[in-house]
Protein backbone atom coordinates (compact mmCIF):
# COMPACT_ATOMS: atom_id res chain seq x y z
CA UNK A 1 0.00 0.00 0.00
CA UNK A 2 2.91 2.43 0.66
CA UNK A 3 3.94 1.88 -2.80
CA UNK A 4 1.28 3.43 -4.46
CA UNK A 5 0.87 6.82 -5.27
CA UNK A 6 -2.22 8.95 -5.05
CA UNK A 7 -3.95 9.53 -8.02
CA UNK A 8 -6.33 13.14 -8.37
CA UNK A 9 -8.11 13.31 -11.64
CA UNK A 10 -10.47 15.68 -13.03
CA UNK A 11 -13.32 14.67 -15.69
CA UNK A 12 -14.08 18.36 -16.90
CA UNK A 13 -17.03 16.18 -19.02
CA UNK A 14 -18.98 19.07 -21.19
CA UNK A 15 -17.81 22.17 -19.65
CA UNK A 16 -15.04 24.55 -20.84
CA UNK A 17 -13.99 27.54 -23.16
CA UNK A 18 -10.55 28.16 -24.52
CA UNK A 19 -10.66 31.47 -21.58
CA UNK A 20 -12.08 29.42 -19.20
CA UNK A 21 -9.92 26.54 -19.38
CA UNK A 22 -6.79 28.70 -19.65
CA UNK A 23 -7.69 30.63 -16.27
CA UNK A 24 -8.25 26.91 -14.46
CA UNK A 25 -5.19 25.34 -15.37
CA UNK A 26 -3.18 28.51 -14.39
CA UNK A 27 -4.65 28.66 -11.08
CA UNK A 28 -3.74 24.62 -10.87
CA UNK A 29 -0.42 25.48 -11.47
CA UNK A 30 0.36 28.19 -9.28
CA UNK A 31 -0.04 25.29 -6.46
CA UNK A 32 3.30 25.89 -4.82
CA UNK A 33 3.49 22.10 -2.96
CA UNK A 34 1.73 19.22 -3.77
CA UNK A 35 3.26 16.38 -2.47
CA UNK A 36 5.17 14.52 -4.54
CA UNK A 37 3.51 10.91 -3.88
CA UNK A 38 0.23 13.10 -5.40
CA UNK A 39 -0.35 13.32 -9.35
CA UNK A 40 -2.76 15.23 -10.81
CA UNK A 41 -4.64 14.95 -14.45
CA UNK A 42 -7.09 16.93 -16.28
CA UNK A 43 -9.44 14.92 -18.63
CA UNK A 44 -11.29 17.36 -21.02
CA UNK A 45 -13.33 17.57 -24.19
CA UNK A 46 -10.88 16.49 -26.57
CA UNK A 47 -10.81 19.70 -28.99
CA UNK A 48 -9.28 21.12 -25.92
CA UNK A 49 -6.40 18.51 -26.03
CA UNK A 50 -3.83 20.32 -28.12
CA UNK A 51 -4.73 23.69 -25.20
CA UNK A 52 -3.32 21.44 -22.55
CA UNK A 53 -0.41 20.32 -24.96
CA UNK A 54 0.53 23.60 -24.62
CA UNK A 55 -0.21 24.77 -20.93
CA UNK A 56 0.50 21.71 -19.34
CA UNK A 57 3.35 20.43 -21.56
CA UNK A 58 6.76 20.72 -19.21
CA UNK A 59 4.51 20.84 -15.97
CA UNK A 60 3.69 17.54 -13.55
CA UNK A 61 -0.11 17.98 -14.38
CA UNK A 62 -1.03 15.38 -16.74
CA UNK A 63 -4.33 15.75 -19.15
CA UNK A 64 -5.88 13.01 -21.15
CA UNK A 65 -9.06 12.15 -22.95
CA UNK A 66 -12.94 11.21 -21.65
CA UNK A 67 -13.16 8.83 -23.60
CA UNK A 68 -11.65 6.77 -26.41
CA UNK A 69 -12.63 4.37 -29.68
CA UNK A 70 -12.83 0.77 -29.58
CA UNK A 71 -11.19 0.97 -32.92
CA UNK A 72 -7.72 1.32 -34.71
CA UNK A 73 -8.67 3.82 -37.43
CA UNK A 74 -11.56 4.18 -39.83
CA UNK A 75 -14.78 4.75 -40.88
CA UNK A 76 -16.06 5.56 -37.01
CA UNK A 77 -17.51 9.37 -37.36
CA UNK A 78 -17.27 11.25 -34.65
CA UNK A 79 -14.87 9.07 -32.37
CA UNK A 80 -11.34 9.44 -31.55
CA UNK A 81 -8.38 7.21 -31.79
CA UNK A 82 -6.18 6.23 -29.12
CA UNK A 83 -3.04 6.68 -31.46
CA UNK A 84 -5.10 10.93 -31.63
CA UNK A 85 -5.03 11.48 -27.91
CA UNK A 86 -1.23 10.16 -27.85
CA UNK A 87 -0.37 12.52 -30.31
CA UNK A 88 -1.70 14.90 -28.25
CA UNK A 89 0.40 14.19 -25.39
CA UNK A 90 -2.38 12.37 -23.22
CA UNK A 91 -0.90 10.15 -20.62
CA UNK A 92 -4.63 8.80 -19.39
CA UNK A 93 -7.74 8.35 -21.09
CA UNK A 94 -11.39 7.56 -18.88
CA UNK A 95 -12.89 4.15 -20.52
CA UNK A 96 -16.78 3.24 -19.70
CA UNK A 97 -17.77 6.22 -17.51
CA UNK A 98 -21.83 6.06 -16.47
CA UNK A 99 -22.52 8.79 -18.69
CA UNK A 100 -20.93 6.97 -21.83
CA UNK A 101 -22.55 4.16 -20.46
CA UNK A 102 -26.20 5.44 -20.04
CA UNK A 103 -26.59 7.83 -22.86
CA UNK A 104 -24.64 5.74 -25.63
CA UNK A 105 -25.35 2.28 -24.89
CA UNK A 106 -21.67 1.10 -23.70
CA UNK A 107 -21.46 -2.43 -22.89
CA UNK A 108 -19.05 -4.52 -20.90
CA UNK A 109 -17.17 -5.80 -23.79
CA UNK A 110 -16.68 -2.25 -25.40
CA UNK A 111 -15.45 -0.74 -22.60
CA UNK A 112 -12.91 -3.35 -22.32
CA UNK A 113 -12.29 -3.18 -26.06
CA UNK A 114 -11.56 0.98 -25.40
CA UNK A 115 -9.21 0.11 -22.87
CA UNK A 116 -7.35 -1.90 -25.43
CA UNK A 117 -7.01 0.93 -27.70
CA UNK A 118 -5.36 3.12 -25.27
CA UNK A 119 -3.39 0.39 -23.81
CA UNK A 120 -2.12 -0.28 -27.32
CA UNK A 121 -1.07 3.27 -27.56
CA UNK A 122 0.64 3.29 -23.76
CA UNK A 123 -2.26 5.31 -22.58
CA UNK A 124 -3.15 4.46 -18.97
CA UNK A 125 -6.50 4.11 -19.20
CA UNK A 126 -9.36 5.14 -16.09
CA UNK A 127 -11.52 1.94 -16.07
CA UNK A 128 -15.19 3.53 -14.58
CA UNK A 129 -17.21 0.69 -12.80
CA UNK A 130 -20.08 0.92 -10.12
CA UNK A 131 -23.84 0.30 -9.53
CA UNK A 132 -27.04 2.31 -10.27
CA UNK A 133 -29.23 3.16 -7.31
CA UNK A 134 -31.56 0.65 -8.47
CA UNK A 135 -28.96 -2.23 -8.49
CA UNK A 136 -27.86 -1.00 -4.89
CA UNK A 137 -31.31 -1.29 -3.58
CA UNK A 138 -31.78 -4.58 -4.99
CA UNK A 139 -28.54 -5.93 -3.52
CA UNK A 140 -26.97 -6.82 -6.70
CA UNK A 141 -23.74 -4.35 -6.16
CA UNK A 142 -21.79 -7.13 -5.88
CA UNK A 143 -23.63 -8.98 -9.00
CA UNK A 144 -23.06 -6.19 -11.15
CA UNK A 145 -19.43 -5.00 -10.09
CA UNK A 146 -18.35 -8.75 -10.56
CA UNK A 147 -19.39 -8.64 -13.78
CA UNK A 148 -18.07 -5.48 -15.54
CA UNK A 149 -14.52 -6.30 -13.36
CA UNK A 150 -14.82 -9.78 -15.01
CA UNK A 151 -15.04 -8.55 -18.38
CA UNK A 152 -12.36 -6.08 -17.75
CA UNK A 153 -9.89 -9.12 -16.10
CA UNK A 154 -10.86 -11.70 -18.63
CA UNK A 155 -10.38 -9.24 -21.84
CA UNK A 156 -7.63 -7.01 -20.56
CA UNK A 157 -5.61 -9.62 -18.90
CA UNK A 158 -3.17 -9.31 -15.79
CA UNK A 159 -0.57 -7.56 -17.71
CA UNK A 160 -3.35 -4.93 -19.08
CA UNK A 161 -4.50 -3.94 -15.56
CA UNK A 162 -1.49 -3.22 -14.32
CA UNK A 163 -1.42 -1.27 -16.38
CA UNK A 164 -4.81 0.38 -16.01
CA UNK A 165 -6.47 2.56 -13.39
CA UNK A 166 -9.51 1.41 -11.62
CA UNK A 167 -12.64 3.97 -11.17
CA UNK A 168 -15.09 3.06 -8.40
CA UNK A 169 -18.30 5.15 -9.61
CA UNK A 170 -21.39 3.84 -7.91
CA UNK A 171 -24.04 6.01 -10.38
CA UNK A 172 -26.14 6.99 -7.51
CA UNK A 173 -23.14 9.60 -6.22
CA UNK A 174 -22.26 10.82 -9.47
CA UNK A 175 -23.26 15.08 -9.80
CA UNK A 176 -25.94 14.21 -7.45
CA UNK A 177 -23.98 15.80 -4.10
CA UNK A 178 -24.66 12.82 -2.60
CA UNK A 179 -21.31 11.13 -2.00
CA UNK A 180 -21.26 7.46 -0.98
CA UNK A 181 -20.21 7.10 2.65
CA UNK A 182 -16.99 6.52 3.85
CA UNK A 183 -17.93 3.08 4.93
CA UNK A 184 -19.62 1.97 1.58
CA UNK A 185 -16.29 3.43 -0.42
CA UNK A 186 -14.11 1.14 1.62
CA UNK A 187 -16.22 -1.47 1.68
CA UNK A 188 -16.19 -1.79 -2.35
CA UNK A 189 -12.67 -0.89 -2.92
CA UNK A 190 -11.58 -3.10 -0.70
CA UNK A 191 -13.52 -6.36 -2.50
CA UNK A 192 -11.95 -4.88 -5.58
CA UNK A 193 -8.85 -5.16 -4.37
CA UNK A 194 -9.48 -8.61 -3.24
CA UNK A 195 -10.88 -9.63 -6.65
CA UNK A 196 -7.78 -8.77 -8.06
CA UNK A 197 -5.34 -10.30 -5.40
CA UNK A 198 -7.55 -13.53 -7.11
CA UNK A 199 -5.45 -12.94 -10.43
CA UNK A 200 -2.71 -11.94 -8.59
CA UNK A 201 -0.84 -10.34 -4.99
CA UNK A 202 0.96 -7.92 -7.15
CA UNK A 203 -1.98 -6.82 -9.23
CA UNK A 204 -3.63 -6.63 -6.04
CA UNK A 205 -0.99 -4.28 -4.25
CA UNK A 206 -0.11 -2.22 -7.25
CA UNK A 207 -3.27 -1.03 -8.59
CA UNK A 208 -4.83 2.05 -7.95
CA UNK A 209 -8.57 2.18 -7.14
CA UNK A 210 -10.00 5.97 -7.28
CA UNK A 211 -13.41 6.59 -6.18
CA UNK A 212 -15.59 9.01 -7.98
CA UNK A 213 -18.82 10.66 -7.13
CA UNK A 214 -19.58 14.04 -5.51
CA UNK A 215 -15.87 14.52 -4.28
CA UNK A 216 -15.34 18.12 -3.05
CA UNK A 217 -12.68 19.39 -1.06
CA UNK A 218 -15.46 19.13 2.12
CA UNK A 219 -15.66 15.57 2.35
CA UNK A 220 -12.12 14.43 0.12
CA UNK A 221 -9.76 14.37 3.95
CA UNK A 222 -12.28 11.49 5.33
CA UNK A 223 -12.17 9.53 1.83
CA UNK A 224 -8.51 9.81 0.84
CA UNK A 225 -7.88 8.21 3.86
CA UNK A 226 -9.42 5.22 3.48
CA UNK A 227 -6.83 2.57 3.19
CA UNK A 228 -7.94 0.70 -0.42
CA UNK A 229 -8.54 4.10 -2.17
CA UNK A 230 -6.15 5.61 -4.14
CA UNK A 231 -7.34 8.89 -5.30
CA UNK A 232 -10.52 10.67 -6.77
CA UNK A 233 -12.14 11.19 -9.84
CA UNK A 234 -13.95 14.27 -9.90
CA UNK A 235 -16.49 15.50 -11.85
CA UNK A 236 -18.25 19.14 -10.77
CA UNK A 237 -15.59 20.29 -8.16
CA UNK A 238 -12.55 19.88 -10.55
CA UNK A 239 -13.98 22.70 -12.57
CA UNK A 240 -13.00 24.72 -9.28
CA UNK A 241 -9.38 25.37 -9.14
CA UNK A 242 -9.28 25.71 -5.33
CA UNK A 243 -11.99 22.71 -4.56
CA UNK A 244 -9.71 20.80 -6.88
CA UNK A 245 -6.48 21.46 -5.06
CA UNK A 246 -8.15 21.02 -1.67
CA UNK A 247 -9.20 17.89 -2.85
CA UNK A 248 -5.26 17.12 -4.01
CA UNK A 249 -4.17 18.41 -0.75
CA UNK A 250 -5.75 16.08 0.99
CA UNK A 251 -4.68 12.81 -1.07
C1 LIG B 1 -17.59 11.97 -12.55
O1 LIG B 1 -18.09 12.52 -13.51
O2 LIG B 1 -16.77 11.07 -12.74
C2 LIG B 1 -17.96 12.40 -11.19
C3 LIG B 1 -17.53 11.71 -10.16
O3 LIG B 1 -18.74 13.53 -11.08
P1 LIG B 1 -19.05 14.38 -9.73
O4 LIG B 1 -17.75 14.55 -9.00
O5 LIG B 1 -19.59 15.69 -10.22
O6 LIG B 1 -20.03 13.58 -8.92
Amino acid sequence: QLMRKKLIAGNWKMHGSRVANEILVRSLLAEPALEPSVELVVLVPAPYLAQMQQLLGDSACAWGGQDVSDQERGAFTGEVAASMLREFGCRYTVVGHSERRQRHGETDVQVAAKAQQALSQDLIPILCLGESLEQREAGKTAQVMRHQLGVLLDVLGEAGMVRSVLAYEPVWAIGTGRSATPAQVQEVHAWLRQQCAEVSPGLAENIQILYGGSVKGANAVELMALPDVDGALVGGASLVAQEFLAIARAA
